[in-house]
């Protein structure tokens, strides 16, 4: 073996046990490099260090056992299963084990010593234990022999928990021979107050038992903060470094086209607000600039920034030049193909539709006007930036519901577009009201403009919460709305670290709801359908042919169905409050007083209730947002994950907003001196462009 096999960069295969299939499988998780497992964090910890006597284990406890085995038994009750019954004088237990062999069935003899790790819950016979980790004892033998927490990763198809627990060991071996590098300059670090890298890996991979578990759970431990905090770092200086790239290169110029803009506004059957006139004289004033705006616009779900990019696209037809409009998904894009073609179509701008799913004479028809300039203004989903679509003079581009798109899409994007004249202006608007602090991090590279006003006229969503004891009621209350012809959403929770849980708990809230509600028509939507699959019953719930729509959390972000005027959300305890405004605001869009049931499983905590209160009585995106900042608890059900907020590796900008403004005092000094240490320290966290701003 060659000695940089021992090194932090080598790849995964320098490992013992580590192949090529086993390689393959960790590459699913993000992992390439020996390094990549040091930040691979663990997402709890469990207390094996102690032992708890079977008389003190309550229902719920993880904890580690150990007893005398009684009695074992196979059993055929609904499924196979091996009971093992085991007792220390202070209380019994049942294992229960559905997969099991011959061999293991034989060594549970009554007499064995057998200590074991797991969850306790309550079972027919008494608390039970379902396949916990176990270990046979021989006589004397301690069942306690760890020192340490111990780490439980997220783990994937082939590869196990205790497979990942040796490689990350054998990580931190190596670690200790050679460290990774200290990026962060002393100076900065003493004033952060927090700990040097090595020291931080190591503690979180292997926390002593007197650790503050809480902390940890909560994930604002110091080691943790210090991590996060760099990987924060790491983003925010290649978002400003693009920031600044950008500003220098040129634009197409674009003056004149005030006149049709004008009269394009005079002519729409609504006066603007304030907030968009204020808006899209932003945007104009950015267009006429020789450098390529960089903006975004924030308005919560119903503010109207659609009108602001028709303003910005018409400035850009009238100077003669090209404006594409890309949003995330099919229905989506169609949405802005049919406002825009009866905004445009009496003009004599030529407009074209692209997307994945149309047919291949379509499709050239359309990259055919693309390419000569006969169509002006492009609508269509990320079709718009593949392969044989070229631009014959492209100066805007709109991109709404941004976090679908990560940062580095937005810049292939705008290189795709980059011409002679320069490169193209980008509009990003997104519905995610988010706090100043978190904006920062997020959209660094981005001027921002916030429609902070709606329409006149909209009436607000009532909302009320109520505990899930009354779900019958809840149902008795979606029937006699879809009786009435109005139709609803029903949302299910996410349920931690598996997607395929959720999906089992949507189709079963599913069957209940079509048991329950003879006669209507129950559609299902969730993560794992094919965007397709799933655009086809969004479709038919637009068109009103599904009453009734189980969805979890992925309900398509803008899409407008307005006849639906009831809302239900499960366990809204769980979830972030900006995650649920932004469901609550499917609802809202017809003529007809929408509704939100959140229903909330009980005891509901102080924290809890009160957040749930901000809920039944704003209807404000952004306020929510900054309360839900504030209020966040641990035990959070989603973290970032639908908020519409960059996902990290390792820090959560809800929960780590607090270090946004150290974040921007550190990477303004590096960026001022250090040019070389903010390089290495990009190139740390994001160093495959791959990862970049992936959501
Ligand atoms: P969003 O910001 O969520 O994308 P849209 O652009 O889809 O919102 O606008 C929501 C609705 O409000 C549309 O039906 C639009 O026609 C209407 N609308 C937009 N601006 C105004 C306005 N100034 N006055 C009245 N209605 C408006
Ligand atoms: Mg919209």
């Amino acid at each position: 073996m060659q000695t940089t096999d021992f090194k932090l960069d080598a790849p995964l295969t320098s490992l013992s046990g580590v192949g090529p299939a086993l390689a393959e499988k960790l590459e699913r998780l993000d992992l390439y490099r020996v390094e990549d497992l040091l930040f691979l964090l663990p997402l709890r910890y469990e207390d094996r260090s102690r032992l708890l006597r079977l008389g003190e284990l309550r229902p719920g406890a993880r904890a580690m056992v150990c007893g005398e085995v009684l009695l074992a038994e196979t059993v055929y009750r609904r499924r196979r299963s091996l009971l093992v019954r085991i007792g220390d004088g202070t209380g019994q237990l049942t294992l229960r084990f559905f997969y099991f062999s011959r061999q293991q069935q034989a060594q549970f003899q009554p007499g064995v010593r057998v200590s074991c790790y797991g969850e306790a819950r309550p079972g027919p016979l008494g608390l039970e234990m379902v396949h916990p980790e176990y270990r046979l004892l021989k006589p004397g033998q301690d069942p306690v022999t760890v020192d340490a927490l111990t780490p439980v990763y997220s783990v994937t198809e082939g590869v196990q928990q205790g497979r990942l627990r040796n490689l990350v060991g054998q990580a931190l071996t190596r670690m200790r021979a050679s460290p990774p590098e200290e990026l962060l300059p002393d100076d900065i670090l003493a004033s952060l107050d927090m700990p040097p890298l090595a020291e931080a890996l190591e503690y979180l991979h292997q926390p002593p038992v007197d650790a503050e578990l809480g902390l940890l759970a909560a994930g604002t431990h110091p080691c943790q903060q210090r991590l996060a905090f760099e990987e924060l770092l790491a983003h925010y200086l290649s978002l400003r470094q693009l920031r600044l790239s950008a500003s220098r290169v040129p634009a197409p110029p674009l003056g004149g086209g005030d006149e049709v803009v004008r009269d394009f506004i005079e002519r729409l059957p609504y006066r603007l607000t304030a907030a968009q006139q204020r808006v899209a004289s932003e945007v104009l004033s950015d267009m006429s600039r020789p450098h390529p705006m960089m903006r975004l616009i924030q308005g919560d779900v119903g503010s109207g920034k659609t009108v602001v990019a028709a303003i910005a696209c018409l400035k850009a037809m009238a100077c003669g030049s090209q404006a594409a409009v890309m949003a995330p998904t099919e229905l989506l894009a169609e949405q802005h193909w049919q406002n825009f073609n009866s905004w445009f179509a009496q003009r004599d701008y030529g407009l074209a539709w692209l997307s994945g799913s149309q047919r291949a004479k379509e499709r050239n028809e359309s990259l055919q006007r693309i390419a000569s300039g006969a169509a002006r203004l492009i609508v269509g989903t990320h079709a718009l930036f593949q392969e044989g679509v070229s631009f014959s003079k492209l100066a805007l581009i709109v991109i709404d519901e941004q976090h679908r798109f990560g940062v580095h899409q937005r810049m292939a994007l705008r290189e795709k577009g980059a011409s002679g004249a320069g490169q193209p202006h980008q509009l990003v608007m997104t519905a995610t009201p988010i706090p100043r602090t978190l904006a920062m991090a997020a959209y660094a590279d981005l001027d921002t403009s916030i429609i902070d006003e709606l329409p006149p006229g909209r009436q607000p969503v009532q909302t009320v919460v109520l505990p899930d004891s009354r779900r019958d009621e809840v149902i008795e209350r979606v029937r006699r709305a879809c009786a009435s012809g109005q139709q609803a959403y029903w949302v299910c929770p996410l349920i931690e670290e598996s997607e395929v849980l959720d999906y089992e708990a949507a189709e079963a809230r599913h069957e209940i709801l079509t048991q329950a509600l003879p006669g209507l028509r129950i559609g299902l939507v969730h993560g794992r359908m094919k965007a397709a699959a799933k655009d086809g019953v969004m479709r038919s719930f637009k068109d009103g042919d599904v009453d009734v729509l189980v969805a979890t959390t992925v309900i398509e972000v803008g899409v407008d169905v307005p006849n639906a005027s009831l809302m239900i959300i499960e366990n809204a305890e769980r979830m972030g409050l900006a995650q649920l405004h932004q469901l609550r605001g499917r609802v809202g869009r017809g003529a007809r007083q929408s509704h939100c049931v959140l229903l909330y499983r009980q005891p509901l905590g102080e924290l809890a209730r009160n957040r749930l209160g901000v809920m039944r009585e704003s209807n404000d995106g952004f306020l929510i947002a900054q309360r839900d900042l504030e209020l966040r608890g641990p035990g959070e059900l989603l973290g970032t994950r639908q908020t519409g907020l960059p996902q990290y590796r390792i820090a959560d900008l809800l929960r780590d907003a607090a270090l946004m403004p150290k974040v921007q005092r550190v990477a303004e000094s590096l960026q001022g001196s250090l040019r070389e240490t903010s390089a290495r320290i990009v190139r740390r966290w994001l160093g495959d462009a791959g990862r970049y701003g992936k959501v």
